[in-house]
This record gives structure tokens, sequence and C-alpha cells, in this order.
């Protein structure tokens, strides 16, 4: 069958010209950022479109047919290793349509016409021509016809796979961009090269998921939710990514640009005003002193934190760490990196939480494939099977406390059992260092994550083993209320202020204050300006958030009245639902910090 006559209708394969085109999604990381679009799309990363020379355009035609061969050897050697296979005789038979695509002069003659005609590269024309048939197929009424959609993608990316073995270069973007994506992991976030990436939009995600908490630390504008992107953007559009109000601009007009204008040196004064109270207390206007640390995945955002007037670190993610060099680090890197840690900090100290890997943060490796991440092997769940891994980790910040005000904290604890396994842990750890001769100090402060609701409702007898509490709202909040912190789809029902979330947030302080320890929230919830006056009121002790909110919380905790908060928190624990817990604390934050609400 000719596949040229399926070609009804093209496909306008650029918005180069086009009208500016708005889409909404979730703001997940603040900012603007304009730039060229770069597409890695669910089918395969799209190509740039870049001009060759006509001098060079045989030499490119010539490319295509060195790649055809190559995927034509491949297909062939896998359709024979399919049938050596007892039961592959029948599936081998689907390689021989993969093999006649490749065969379609009709398809090649197209790809040909366009490299000629527009002096463009051959990936180029590849990817259009052959998206062209993809979504004429996928448009079609024949069953049999849109099934041949995932043999197309199969081919598609063998050969642009192909195309850029043979390519002196790969197909990363060297210029700066907008990166556009289905979905992208934390690790994917925290390679970026900020000097080139300008902000990034995908079409799932979270706000509390690694990867937008990864962006606010990058202080890269982000957007996710944006269903559909992928199709509709193409690389190099030209794009306007509004992470404060979750708006992705196509083609953004010149009159769009000049607003962004205003919008951008509002947002940079507003900056400037709140480092005026960088060295000022974290206290309420009435006189309670709170503690305001910075959350870190990373050691370079130390310096972020103190630039910010953080008084120390209330979490280090240190999974981000191990997952960016790939493998385990050594106790002696692990020992000089928290070693340098705590020295940059100072007397503020730094709480370092041992690995939560697992969930949406999954290093090869180590943590299996499961149906239900967030459910299964993560945290301490995994660290405490594989004690090994675990006393490196344990040993390293013993060793790191003798060099600086060091503590430590466990995550995603659901039974008292594990508080108590890590504590003998941690002290035959301590034993063998003694025995070792090795400097140490084996006083250090522990501290358990309440994330888990079954941890959150024994909180009293958890608060009874260790130094102090931190609630870790983001997965709290998704436990709670059997949400996935990562799904876009259910972001609704993620909910900070529901009664079941306020609740188990009173009864963790109340727990940690009977018995004399202070207790902190390190989670994404303590730096959301509208949940702070219900924390104040609640009594935490602590407020740990990534390094660039750390101004405007210590604005929002210097403008409201201790007394006032707790007041609104005597009425809001009655009600049932969260949009009257909500109005209330959003209309005292309105009356004492309406400067940093405005959008
Ligand atoms: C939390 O769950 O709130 C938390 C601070 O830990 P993480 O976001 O790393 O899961
Ligand atoms: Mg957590």
């Amino acid at each position: 069958m000719c596949l040229g006559i399926l070609l009804m209708s093209k496909i306008e394969q650029s918005n180069h010209q086009g009208e500016e085109r708005r889409f909404s999604g979730l703001a997940v990381s603040a900012g603007i950022g304009i730039g060229k679009a770069f597409v890695h799309g669910a089918i395969a990363v799209e190509p740039e479109t870049y001009k060759v020379e006509k001098e060079d355009v045989d030499d490119e035609i010539e490319r295509m047919e060195v790649a055809l061969t190559d995927t034509r050897k491949q297909i062939e050697q896998l359709q024979d290793q399919v049938r050596s296979s007892s039961s592959g005789h029948r599936e081998a038979g689907i390689f021989d349509a993969h093999l006649l695509m490749l065969e379609d002069r009709s398809v090649l003659d197209e790809v040909v016409e366009i490299v000629r005609g527009e002096q463009v590269n051959i990936e180029s024309a590849l990817y259009r021509v052959i998206n062209n048939y993809i979504s004429v197929l996928r448009g079609s009424n024949d069953v049999y016809l849109r099934q041949r959609v995932i043999d197309f993608e199969d081919v598609m990316r063998r050969i642009l796979r192909n195309l850029s073995l043979m390519h002196p270069t790969d197909q990363r973007v060297r210029h700066e961009h907008i990166l556009i994506a289905h979905e992208l992991t934390p690790s994917d976030t925290a390679a970026m090269d900020r000097s080139l990436v300008m902000g990034f939009a995908t079409e799932v995600g979270g706000s509390t998921a690694h990867t937008a908490i990864i962006a606010r630390s990058l202080g890269l504008p982000a957007v996710v939710g944006l269903r559909g992107i992928c199709d509709a953007i193409h690389t190099g559009d030209e794009l306007l990514i509004d992470g404060y109000n979750g708006i992705l601009i196509i083609n953004p007009a010149a009159e769009t640009l000049s607003e962004y204008d205003v919008l951008a040196d509002q947002k940079s004064s507003a900056a400037k005003r709140l480092e005026e109270i960088r060295d000022s207390k974290p206290e309420t206007s009435d006189g309670r002193e709170i503690t305001l640390s910075a959350n870190i995945e990373f050691e370079h955002e130390v310096s972020i934190a103190k630039e910010n007037g953080a008084q120390g670190i209330g979490l280090y993610r240190t999974e981000f760490f191990y997952m960016h060099d790939g493998d385990m680090p050594s106790e002696e890197t692990q020992v000089e990196n928290y070693s340098r840690v705590a020295r940059g900090i100072g007397p503020d100290g730094v709480i370092i939480r041992t690995l939560d890997i697992g969930g949406d943060k999954l290093p090869d490796g180590i943590a299996v494939q499961e149906a239900n991440p967030f459910l299964g092997w993560r945290g301490i769940r995994l660290t405490l099977a594989k004690t090994e891994m675990f006393k490196t980790q344990l040993r390293a910040i013993l060793r790191a406390a003798a060099t600086g005000d060091v503590s430590v904290m466990f995550p995603m604890l659901s039974t008292l059992d594990e508080v108590k396994r890590c504590r003998v842990l941690l002290e035959e750890c301590a034993e063998e260092l003694d025995k070792e001769g090795v400097a140490h100090c084996s006083s250090i402060d522990i501290g358990a994550m309440i994330e888990v609701p079954s941890a959150a409702l024994v909180a009293d007898q958890i608060a009874a083993e260790v130094d102090f509490l931190s609630v870790g709202t983001n997965d709290l909040i998704q436990y709670t209320m059997a949400v996935d912190r990562v799904n876009d789809q259910v972001a609704g029902l993620y909910q900070p202020l529901n009664p079941a979330v306020v609740r188990l947030l009173q009864m963790t302080v109340t727990a940690g204050h009977e018995k004399d320890i202070w207790v902190g929230v390190c989670g994404e919830m303590a730096s959301d300006l509208l949940c702070v006056p219900l924390l104040v009121g609640l009594g935490f002790d602590e407020f740990s958030v990534s390094a660039p909110r750390v101004p405007a919380v210590k604005h929002a905790l210097r403008s409201l009245a201790y007394d006032e908060c707790r007041a609104m928190v005597s009425e809001v624990v009655k009600f049932s639902g969260q949009d009257e817990i909500l109005e209330h604390c959003r209309s005292l934050a309105m009356n004492s910090y309406p400067e940093l609400l405005q959008r």
C-alpha cells in the first residue's frame, strides 16, 4: 500500500508566524521566562530545524540514505532474534511492516523535496513528514490504520536515533530555550543547565512533586499540567512562560511582552524591599520567636540560603546528592560533603535527612520499579532494609557532627518501631566509631519526620523517643487525602487546609510540646503564604522553606500577631471544609501582608 495516499491534509508544523495563543496550567515555580521552545515530546525529541548550504544538500540526503540502511539492518536483526524464539514466528511479521515503511519512496521523496526546497536539515524534514502521516492515521476511522501509528513512531524514533549518532553534534540544545516535555524527573530537572534553560512546562506534574520543588530551589519558572502542549508546540516556537500565574504563551504579542516587562519590574522591586529585612529576626509582631530555616537539595544552595537570611538548614534532602552522581557516595565523600555544609551554614546548624529514595525519586540500581511507588519501598523502609548503606550514611553524619552543628532526621516513618530501629543503628555506628578511634559526635539531636498519618496519630509516642519533630506536609497531605502529589488530575483534592490535615497537624504540635520538644514544618505548606497564619496559630516552632522563599515567609511571620493566629485557629478547627478554613486564613493574611499576595 502506498502510504502517500493517506496524507489527506497537512498539519501546520510550526507556530512561527502565528497568533498569540495561551495555555493555562498549574503554576509551580515563580518567574517569567522568554525564549524559543525545545520540545521533548512523548514520541521523540523534536529535532531542531537549521538551514543547510545549497552545496551541502546532497550530503544531507546521503545522511538519510545511510541512516535508512542502518535502520533496515537493525530491524532485520531484531526480526531474526524474534524468529529464533519458540513463539516468535507470528510477532516477527510486525517487523515486515516496519521494513515496508522504509521502502516507501513516496514518503522519502517528500522528505527529499523539503530538504531541497527549503534547504533544511534532514532530521527536521523527516520528523515533519512522518508526523503528518501519524496525525492522519490517528484521525482515521479505520482501526487497522490507527493501530499503525505505533509502528510509524517506532520507525521514526529509530531513524532519528541513527541520524543523531552519525551527526557530529547530538540532539541537545546549546542555546537559551524553554523546555517543553510530557514529564520530567527530579534528576532531569536537577541536571538542567540554568544558563540555557529559561523555564519549563510539562503536560503532567504536581506542585509538591520533587521536580517542582527543585525548580523552585533553582529559581526556574515552571508550569505543569498543560495537557497537549507537546503536540501544540514545536521546537523553535517563540514562548513566554509565566510561573506566577501558570500561563504559557506561544508567540507573545508586543503588548503582552510589555505587560510582562511591568510585572517583572514589580516583582524585582518587591524582592528588593524584602532584602531590607534579611538580617531581622523572624518573630511575630507580638514577639513570638520562630526559627526560619531553608530546605536544600545540593551543597551549593547553602550560600543561597545564607544570602536569603535563613537561620539554618532545616532539611537537607541527601538523596539528590546520591542521585546526582548515580552511585552511592563513599563514607569519606559523605563526611566531606556534610562537613562542608555544616561549616558553610555555621552556628545555626544543618538537619541532615537520611536517604529518602523511592516515590518519584528512583535512581537506577537501588529502588525497584513498583506498581505504587509512593506506597512502596521508600525512605526509611528502604534504608532499614539496606543496613550497610544506611550505616554508611549514619557514620558519615556522626563524623560530620564533630565538625559543626549537625542533626539527623528520618523520613517516611510509619511506626514507632521504625524510630527505635533507627536509634539502635545510630548507637551501633557511634560505638563502632568509638572503637575505631574515629572522631565523631555521638550526642547529636535526632528528629522524626511526621509525614504519614499513622505517625501523626502516634506522634506522642514518637515524641518520647526523639529531640524534635518535623512535619513533611507534602507527604502528609498526599497520604491523608490519598492523592498522588505528582498527579495534576487530582490536584483539586490535594488540600493543605482540609480539616483532616489540620487535625493531624494539631495533634503533632500538641504531642511534641507535651514532651517539651520543638516541632517544625519542612513541607511546602510552610512557604504557602495563605497557610502561614494557620501554622503560626497552631504553634509550630520552626519553618523550613526553599531558600528563595525565606524573605517572603520572614516578612509574613513578622507581620502576623501570634495571638490573632491562635484565635483564628481556635475558630477554624471547628470547621468541616477546607474552603471555610482557607477564607479565614486568607483574610488574616490579606490584613497582615497584602503586598505579598498581589499577583
Ligand atoms: C515532605 O514530604 O513534606 C517533605 C519535606 O519531604 P519530601 O518533599 O522530600 O518528600
Ligand atoms: Mg516527604
